[in-house]
């Protein structure tokens, strides 16, 4: 089985709006009771034109017929007395609705934001390991960052404007249609003209939004590159040639934000132009049916006319805006649904074994493996073959980039295998739950990161709930007690930020002491002794024969001392197997391992061929 293609941008959905939309439905309840107080705040909205016009009627000495029956009578002040008492009622509940629509949609945008970051999160999370190799960390914080933020602003108004446009539309018709269609059209006039910008509008900001979105990505990326390279950039005084790459990405996020920024900020002018015309027009044509007395419409007809005209124009001016915030919307659901719908290429299995706790038996039968971003078609592993029997300790020792971490991962499912199988207990790993696998194994790396929060709470880590006398019991294991102890706050001490920082060796042993509390029946050290010294190493192997006593270990060492006491030792050069057995057989062969040792234990004062390191990984 080869490797999927290595895929260089995040993966991008079609129909994200109708996703967005189907998440919405979740809260269907919350989502028409919103839609339901928006549409009737925006019918009020629309009263104070039908009043001023009632109101010019009635002390014109016309009255509608259905205001005079109300009130009992004809005469004009009465008529607006009770005219003013309708309109405090109207704005009454027009305020009442538009609180309740904009709380409802705010909760909703809330909701709905929250709902999607958690699926998004965990969608992340559950990637396979080349995921987060082939994309930049940025670009992926991004993503959980700003394009879910992003979705706000039009959950929050932008939706809640195209109804309400909606609703304009339909309730102008509903009035002005009856009192002069011809009218109505003068005032109609501008509207598809301004239905034609928005959408040529809409077409030509969509790619630049895009662009917008992908240098935020590579943005976030070369700040968070920068900061967490800090030391580096310090020590090579590279401030400069940093700050200039910053300032690339900077500029071109820049030009592209100018780009969009040009179309977006030209619409609402263009838009505004062609209103007047329709303003102008009912304005002059009215004015003219009235003067002449050609019984069209009254006085208070052409006030109620233009003041809707303007009232329906002017909100279509924003849908320029609300088309902007609609295609923001788009664009960064795009991305977040593009994630959502891919899988993680380290498949759960469609027939899982399940796995309580291992017997620990492990076997690699024929195993071939390249990596998709490495050298090429060169396997790192070539048709290996080995088998390590339950509670026995393996040491792996060979050349730099022989492919001895590889064995790990390959175990641990962090990558799957081209060819062959890696078995545990038997079967196949990729037939076992990921959860029973992992659970099953513990690993103690080079590389060891700290979470933030106290020593205690990294010991224990995901057993929260240990009980305190195992983290301790754990640290005094891998030689950590002593130093937590002589710290002010012992095991409450903060590590990372806020806290202290550990050195190498410090970190190196309290991710041994996790991996004690989690009690997996197999152990994987890969150089988890590198960065302590000597001495301590050998405090260390006295827990650590304690610590594997009864479990299957396989231990990975450049520093041989680390591992001539483990029952067998594996010898790999270039992904096979060069060389197998015990410490005292390895030296008697004079092989690889024999050059290996004699170099460090200065018995050689130059290295063999065979000890010489390989180039480094590509990156
Ligand atoms: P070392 O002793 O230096 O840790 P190793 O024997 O553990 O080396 P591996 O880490 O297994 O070697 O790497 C084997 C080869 O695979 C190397 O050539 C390395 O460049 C390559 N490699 C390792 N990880 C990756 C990766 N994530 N993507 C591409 N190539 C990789």
């Amino acid at each position: 089985m080869s490797q999927s293609p290595v895929p260089t941008h995040l993966p991008l959905a079609g129909r994200p709006m109708r996703r967005l939309f189907r998440y919405l439905q979740t809260y269907r309840g919350a989502f028409l009771f919103a839609c339901g107080s928006s549409i009737t705040n925006k019918i009020l909205d629309l009263m104070p034109p039908l009043l001023v016009g009632w109101v010019i009627d009635s002390l014109r000495g016309a009255p509608p017929g259905w205001i005079s029956r109300l009130a009992g009578t004809r005469d004009p002040w009465s008529l607006a007395v009770v005219l003013a008492g309708l309109s405090v009622v109207i704005f009454f509940f027009e305020s009442l609705f538009e609180w309740l629509y904009q709380s409802a949609f705010r909760d909703l945008a809330q909701t709905v934001q929250h709902d999607l970051r958690m699926d998004a999160y965990n969608q992340v999370q559950a990637r396979e390991i080349s995921f987060f190799e082939e994309h930049r960390l940025g670009e992926i914080l991004a993503l959980l960052n700003d394009d879910v933020n992003q979705l706000e602003r039009f959950l929050n108004t932008g939706f809640n404007e195209m109804l309400q446009v909606g609703v304009l539309f339909a309730f102008s018709m509903a009035v002005m249609i009856p009192i002069s269609w011809q009218l109505s059209l003068v005032a109609l006039f501008p509207v598809p003209f301004i239905l034609w910008g928005g959408i040529t509008y809409q077409r030509l900001i969509a790619p630049r939004y895009s662009r917008v979105r992908d240098g935020v990505g590579a943005l976030a990326s070369r700040l968070e590159n920068n900061i967490a390279g800090i030391h580096v950039i310090k020590s090579f005084t590279a401030e400069r040639f940093e700050t200039e790459r910053v300032r690339q990405v900077s500029e071109d996020y820049r030009r592209s934000n100018l780009a969009a920024i040009r179309y977006s900020a030209a619409y609402i002018p263009v838009i505004r132009m062609l209103i007047v015309i329709g303003f102008a027009g009912v304005l002059l044509v009215g004015s003219y049916w009235v003067l002449n007395g050609s019984g069209i419409l009254s006085a208070g007809e052409l006030v109620l006319f233009a003041m809707l005209t303007e009232r329906l124009l002017w909100p279509i001016t924003r849908l320029g805006t609300t088309l902007d915030d609609f295609e923001r919307a788009k664009a960064s659901s795009r991305r977040i649904f593009g994630l959502l719908d891919t899988p993680s290429r380290i498949a759960e299995p469609a027939h899982p074994i399940r796995l309580g706790r291992a017997q620990g038996e492990i076997r690699f039968d024929g195993v071939s493996f390249r990596y998709a971003r490495g050298r090429g078609d060169e396997p790192v592993l070539r048709d290996l073959t080995f088998r390590i029997a339950p509670g026995e300790t393996l040491g792996v020792a060979g050349p730099t980039g022989a492919g001895k971490s590889t064995l790990i991962k390959l175990l641990l499912r962090f990558y799957d295998v081209d060819n062959g199988t890696v078995r545990l207990d038997g079967h196949d790993v990729r037939d076992i739950p990921l959860a029973d696998l992992r659970r099953n194994i513990a690993l103690v790396s080079q590389e060891v990161y700290l979470f933030h929060g106290t020593i205690r709470e990294n010991i224990a880590y995901v057993n929260g709930d240990a009980p305190f006398a195992e983290v301790e019991r754990a640290a005094r294991l891998a030689q950590l007690h002593d130093f937590v102890v002589s710290l002010p706050q012992g095991y409450d001490t903060p590590v990372g930020e806020r806290g202290i920082q550990l050195s190498g060796g410090q970190r190196q042993r309290l991710s041994i002491a996790r991996a004690i509390v989690k009690d997996a029946p197999i152990l994987l050290l890969d150089e988890a002794t590198s960065a302590v010294d000597t001495e301590t190493e050998r405090a260390i192997q006295q827990a650590l024969s304690a610590l594997t006593a009864g479990r299957t270990a396989l231990i990975i060492a450049h520093r041989l001392s680390t591992i001539r006491h483990a029952d067998r030792i594996l010898v790999l050069r270039d992904g096979a197997v060069v060389e197998e057995g015990h410490h005292d057989d390895l030296l008697a062969r004079g092989g690889t391992y024999a050059d290996l040792w004699q170099l460090q234990s200065g018995e050689v004062a130059t290295p063999p061929r065979s000890t010489l390191r390989e180039p480094d990984p590509l990156p």
